[in-house]
């Protein structure tokens, strides 16, 4: 029987297995917000966001409420890594009665406590009286809590059951109590269980602590969760401290084939059968129990304490934890075992002695077993959300089990290394309590709303409000009106070119056309068939020497021509004279579709007698001194109208053409009414808007902040540009570079260590962003990132700096949505409709790789243009595609 009763008590290994995964899915249960009602693994948030780094400084109060006693704890930190606090306390008795009585008496109690303690402790050189004193309230109670400093009682338990505090803010209660005692310099600004002062009480400097397993009366573990795991939280990035309420597990049937007859006793004769089932097999308050309800079932299988009265037995908790524990600790002999059973008014022989010891073993090492079970799942789950393949982590450990029972840790270690082999975890002991850790969070917390604020005062400039983008919109509308007016364009900074294109593709074009693309990355030479069954298109790559881009236009002609030759050769079309469509991205005054002046060079080029000159011209020219008769160019166009007809092609709506890249433009379909520039009425025209230089007359110098005006000074086209320059690739990530720099002077990151290789202009590449950007699993690339740039950033650091991230891209989705939001309102408008349903055809790597970008424009244009219904077409190689569209349509047309 005894054998029976021990293999009942002993788990086996793959049981552990089981439970588990049982618990990581009670765990994940507690963090959905749709399952979190029904989980019996609560997971409460604690909105705490951080563990302590060390720098933690000041005076910090603490009140802690317990069983029968309030305890006032004055901790002084000295921003040295947390190593000697200075720590002063007091213990106060509750009055009888007052935990059952009412509410508000019991709060004033523990304010006048708090008074009383500052008036004995506080002279004028711990504390200046004018300073004023937070608070961290430790109330081990269920509370479902919205903020650090706010948080309803859910229910009473280990004896309270004070009138008129369920459903209420207990923060709220201690502070007007406070108030009442006149210490208005006292601050309640944290509220938290013990379990989590457990935690940071373990947190010293360079050795933070994520996890705490409390293994006392009841039994409950905390640890540091990914912040956009916790969905019963608001908060989204960083880590956030989840209480887990672990007490309740198994309470739905979990548990229920590794329980025993003699916990199915121990839990019918509770107060709350059928609850708490895990904390029942683990927690102090019933190790005892289980050995009790052991002991009478063995006994009356005869298997122990034959031939003696064990009426005593019979009595709820004579038998308590430490009985159990004074019989276990001793490792050689009964002799301790004999005179605890005597104390109890036992007689036990020898071998009662013996067999009475192996069931304590047995029981006390189950929970110790079971609480490395639920470690272990903590530890894997960690483990799996970080997306680490090994998790190293420190883990507090406090209680009455963990410092009675020697071989506890040692249980919790091993066991826990089995079930999750790929987590070593460090035990660290709690040293002073929870009083010490409360007083931490409080620091932690000032520390961080003070980081909070300096943060918003950096990035504040950069938040645009609905208005701010208003009028930018209308800003926007308002420039496009003069560069289109015959007499304003002169003065516009928003040039609205003409570019002669006056159809969209209808799908019905057919045909081979040649096509050029220059003043992208690449030159290249394309063959583009348009056919019933779709576009096919076949293209080479050329280089232009530098001696050629800067050598004379004659040249670098004559090096095209060539090019063309050698396409045409190698693709066999020598024979035929096929119309091109040549896309030249450099900015052109355009006077027909195949004739268009370089207004200047740009991106490097500065070839001789081009500016001025008639683009397509000088390719004709050369063509002639080539003598390559088979040439037909029919359309110049930019690389905004190659995108537009692209994307035309497959969607009549296409009336927009956008570029996110490394610069910003876009082009669209105007009424010819509205063009002054360009002869005639009739039919529409699209317009290059070369929308990049918005703001260069000084228009939009009330959103540039100091970041902007340090990026535009060190280019080389200083003043120019402005509005590309808050948006495109070229510049993102230069702007988020200079945040860096002003937040860590500040001391706001990276410990205020800057490296030598941040302070290099454009080392920080806009593709960056969009890896720190990317959701949840993305921190490891960050700190990659920081690496290759000489940075040793810390959690925090990395969610700061993905916060900065964030802030820089989105303001420039939502300038460009302010930008669309006035060209598709001015459409709108044209056709004289209540709703516009359009599409824009769009390039650009920004706009194509950034994970947000493009939601972010399209949400900010849904709300500033609502009576406009705008989707958006990736484009696929516009500036090929799109030229030979463009020379279709003329063909077409014509
Ligand atoms: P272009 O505009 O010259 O035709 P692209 O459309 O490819 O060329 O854009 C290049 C720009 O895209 C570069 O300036 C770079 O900063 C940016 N970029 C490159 N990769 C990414 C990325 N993964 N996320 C965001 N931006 C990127
Ligand atoms: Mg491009």
């Amino acid at each position: 029987q005894i054998q029976r009763a021990l293999r009942s008590l002993c788990i086996p290994l793959e049981r552990l297995h089981i439970m588990k995964g049982h618990m990581m899915q009670d765990m994940c249960k507690g963090l959905s917000r749709q399952t979190h009602a029904q989980a019996k693994v609560r997971m409460l948030p604690t909105y705490i966001c951080s563990t302590p780094n060390g720098t933690e400084k000041g005076n910090f109060l603490v009140v802690e409420l317990c069983q029968n006693q309030v305890r006032t704890l004055l901790v002084t930190l000295y921003g040295d890594g947390n190593m000697s606090p200075q720590m002063m306390y007091k213990i106060f008795d509750m009055p009888e009665g007052m935990m059952q009585g009412d509410g508000e008496a019991l709060f004033d109690f523990i304010a006048q406590c708090v008074s009383q303690f500052l008036a004995e402790t506080i002279t004028p050189d711990t504390c200046n009286s004018e300073e004023r004193l937070p608070l961290g309230f430790v109330f081990p109670f269920t509370c479902r809590q919205t903020q650090l400093d706010k948080a309803e009682l859910l229910s009473w338990s280990k004896g309270f059951s004070c009138s008129g505090v369920v459903g209420k803010d207990v923060v709220q209660m201690l502070q007007s109590a406070i108030n009442k005692q006149e210490l208005s310099h006292v601050d309640v600004v944290a509220l938290m269980n013990d379990t989590v002062g457990t935690m940071m009480t373990c947190c010293t400097e360079g050795r933070p602590c994520e996890i705490a397993v409390v293994a006392d009366k009841g039994s409950n573990c905390c640890f540091m969760a990914e912040a956009y795991l916790v969905e019963t939280a608001e908060e989204t990035s960083g880590r956030m401290c989840v209480n887990t309420e672990w007490g309740c597990f198994g309470d739905d049937g979990t548990l229920n084939d590794i329980l025993t007859p003699y916990d199915e006793s121990v839990d019918e004769e509770s107060s709350n059968p059928g609850e708490k089932r895990f904390e029942k097999l683990v927690g102090t308050l019933y190790l005892g129990e289980i050995v009790r309800h052991a002991l009478i079932a063995l006994t009356a299988e005869k298997a122990v304490f034959t031939g003696t009265d064990i009426a005593v037995l019979k009595e709820k908790g004579v038998f308590t934890i430490q009985h159990v524990l004074d019989i276990i600790n001793n490792e050689d002999g009964t002799t301790d075992v004999k005179r605890v059973l005597e104390v109890l008014g036992l007689q036990p022989s020898e071998r009662d002695c013996g067999r009475v010891q192996q069931i304590c073993r047995a029981v006390v090492g189950r929970a110790a077993t079971l609480h490395a079970v639920g470690l272990a799942a903590i530890l894997s789950y960690m483990c799996q959300t970080r997306d680490m393949e090994t998790l190293m982590v420190n883990v507090g450990v406090d209680g009455e089990l963990y410092k009675g029972y020697s071989r506890f840790e040692e249980i919790l270690q091993s066991v826990s290394r089995l079930l999750s082999p790929e987590c070593l975890a460090t035990l660290l002991p709690s040293r002073d309590g929870s009083g010490r850790g409360a007083a931490m969070v409080t620091a932690v917390a000032l520390r961080l709303a003070a980081q909070r604020r300096a943060v918003n005062e950096v990035l504040g400039p950069l938040r645009l409000t609905r208005a701010d983008l208003e009028k930018v919109q209308a800003l926007m509308r308002q420039e496009m009106e003069r560069g289109l007016g015959k007499h304003t364009n002169a003065s516009a900074s928003v040039r609205m070119l003409p570019t002669y294109v006056s159809h969209t593709p209808d799908g019905t074009e057919r045909g081979d056309f040649l096509a050029l693309d220059l003043g992208g990355t690449n030159f290249r030479v394309l063959v583009v068939r348009v056919t019933e069954e779709g576009i096919s298109m076949a293209s080479e790559i050329y280089v232009i020497p530098a001696s050629i881009m800067r050598g004379t236009g004659e040249g670098l002609f004559d090096h095209i021509i060539d090019c063309i030759v050698d396409f045409q050769t190698k693709q066999n079309l020598m024979t035929q004279t096929l119309p091109l469509g040549f896309t030249f991205s450099f900015p052109c005054q355009q006077v027909g579709l195949d004739k268009a002046l370089l207004l200047t060079w740009t991106k490097g080029f500065t070839a001789s007698d081009c500016v001025g000159h008639d683009v397509v011209q000088l390719l004709r020219d050369a063509a002639r001194r080539k003598q390559h008769s088979g040439l037909q160019v029919v359309a110049l166009l930019n690389d905004t109208v190659g995108t537009m007809m692209s994307c035309g092609y497959d969607d009549p709506k296409c009336e927009i053409g956008l570029i996110v890249g490394t610069g910003t433009n876009a082009c669209y379909m105007e009424e010819m009414k509205n063009v002054g520039t360009v002869e005639g009425d009739q039919g529409r025209m699209c317009i290059n808007m070369e929308w990049g230089a918005f703001g260069d007359n000084g228009c939009l110098d009330h959103i540039f902040t100091h970041f902007d005006r340090v990026v535009d000074e060190t280019t080389i086209n200083p003043g120019k540009q402005r509005f590309e320059k808050l948006i495109s690739g070229m510049y993102l990530g230069e702007i988020v570079r200079q945040i860096l720099l002003v937040m860590t002077e500040k001391q706001l990151l990276f410990q205020g260590r800057v490296s030598s290789k941040l302070q290099t202009r454009n080392i920080f590449q806009t593709k960056f962003l969009s890896t720190i950007e990317l959701n949840g699993l993305a921190l490891r690339q960050i700190r990659t990132i920081l690496k290759e740039l000489e940075l040793d950033a810390s959690f925090e650091d990395s969610v700061l700096l993905r916060e900065v991230c964030q802030a820089v891209s989105l303001r420039a989705a939502q300038l460009c949505a302010a930008g669309l939001a006035a060209v598709v309102e001015k459409m709108r408008e044209n056709r004289g409709l209540d709703r516009l349903s359009i599409s824009v055809g769009v390039d650009g790597t920004l706009y194509k790789l950034h994970p947000c970008f493009s939601q972010n424009l399209q949400k900010t244009l849904k709300d500033l243009a609502p009576n406009c219904d705008v989707s958006f077409h990736l484009s696929e190689d516009g500036s090929g595609k799109g030229a030979a569209l463009v020379a279709a349509v003329a063909c077409r047309t014509a």
